[in-house]
């Protein structure tokens, strides 16, 4: 059996239509199969390498960490240093009263452990989301996901949730004293990159206000620059009261995380005991990766040249048939006419060397969220990839 029969038969598959094609490096922004074709990783792996792949200052991190230790005990026991180290260095870089971070291992588990969270702070169980929103496939973030058609199969699930078209006031008008949380994206990822209006999320941050109700902030997608600030709600002036991080959180290793201010985070620790507990949450190794990546993030100008590669990708992507571009940041969903035709450029573009996807409510649309760190002459490889992409498409080739 090779690779590719293995990887089909003794792997769980997610879709009956992986991309299977076998890697075996990345680096920067290039990954390599093992013909040694080269791809530009046009989608950072899902908004994770912000700072590029394999990135020295992330490997070094994570072999000095992994020959002082990696998996101690429980999390929230011992005091571990990569975990303290990053804690401080993300909440020196957050508003005051988000100062405490619960690290997991995932975006789903920050998803989870937030919803338990508010309901925890607020004794209320309502929970309301948003149509096409996306928080992580377990049972209680599957609940707030957006779409019935993924929720259908495996109900019941939480019950008490509601859910509201994103940038329309309803939910305004809904929320009272008896709503736990509304969890929400900054900007909606699988929606195709669909940004909210500044006053809506304003007024929608002040109805929280008014009747005590958490405001969960997702920015796994949105966050460590990929909004051209280093957190999407820094450009809508709010602040959440619990944010959730994940992706690029970890440099590249799994990590997730919620954040909160202390005195609501330590309600955790009582009534009952061991509110929320994992065995692996908070890796020295994913701490120690992070961390390393966020300085590198943090020190150079990546995140301050995003807004002006937007606007170049803005420019160099013309072409009659793209039908609209979405965009926040570096972060682009380009719509075509019909679902097909935006799997057919993609696959074009994936043969040309270009590692793109589409989204999971917007089919129609081809995903570009390349690392940060890229250069404007590979943005210009991409726009055209895919100009010459959709041209092929067109004709029939
Ligand atoms: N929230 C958003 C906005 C996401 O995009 C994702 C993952 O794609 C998640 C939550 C879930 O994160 P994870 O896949 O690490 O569980």
């Amino acid at each position: 059996m090779n690779n590719r029969q293995i990887f089909l038969q003794h792997l769980a598959q997610t879709s009956d239509a992986p991309i299977a094609i076998e890697m075996n490096k990345a680096n920067g922004i290039y990954l390599y199969d093992t013909n040694g074709k080269q791809y530009i990783d046009g989608i950072a792996g899902f908004s994770v390498a912000n700072i590029g792949h394999s990135h020295p200052k992330v490997i070094e991190a994570v072999q000095q960490q992994a020959k002082e230790y990696m998996h101690l005990i429980v999390y929230g026991e011992f005091i571990q240093q990569p975990q303290t180290a990053y804690a401080k260095l993300l909440t020196d870089n957050l508003p005051p009263s988000l100062n405490c971070v619960y690290f997991t291992n995932s975006g789903a588990e920050a998803t989870e452990g937030a919803m338990k969270l508010a309901k925890r702070v607020t004794g209320r169980a309502k929970i309301f989301a948003f149509n096409n929103a996306y928080h992580g496939s377990t049972q209680g973030a599957l609940s707030i996901m957006g779409d019935e058609y993924w929720r259908n199969s495996f109900r019941p699930l939480l019950p008490e949730v509601y859910h509201f078209n994103y940038n329309n006031a309803d939910i305004l008008h809904a929320i009272d004293e008896s709503v736990a949380c509304v969890v929400t994206e900054m900007v909606q990822a699988e929606a195709g990159v669909k940004a909210p209006e500044k006053k809506w999320l304003q007024a929608l941050y002040k109805k929280c206000k008014e009747h005590g109700v958490m405001l969960i902030a997702d920015e796994i997608q949105s966050g460590f620059g990929r909004t051209g600030t280093l957190w999407a709600f820094e450009q809508f002036d709010i602040v959440p009261d619990i944010l959730l991080l994940g992706k690029a959180l970890g440099g590249g290793m799994p990590l997730g995380a919620f954040i909160a201010a202390k005195e609501l985070m330590f309600s955790l620790t009582n009534n009952p005991v061991l509110g929320h507990i994992t065995t692996f949450g908070g890796h020295p190794v994913s701490c120690a990766a992070g961390k390393a990546a966020l300085e590198v993030l943090l020190q150079g100008e990546y995140i301050k040249t995003v807004k002006e590669k937007e606007q170049f990708l803005i420019e160099n992507l013309q072409s009659k048939h793209i039908k609209a571009i979405h965009h926040f940041g570096l972060w682009f969903a380009i719509q075509f006419e019909h679902a097909e035709v935006a799997h057919a450029v993609i696959k074009k573009c994936i043969e040309k060397g270009l590692i793109t996807d589409w989204f999971v409510f917007a089919a129609d649309c081809l995903r570009i969220a390349p690392p940060l760190i890229i250069s404007k002459e590979a943005l210009k490889t991409i726009c055209a990839i895919i100009l010459q992409s959709i041209e092929e498409v067109k004709k029939g080739k």
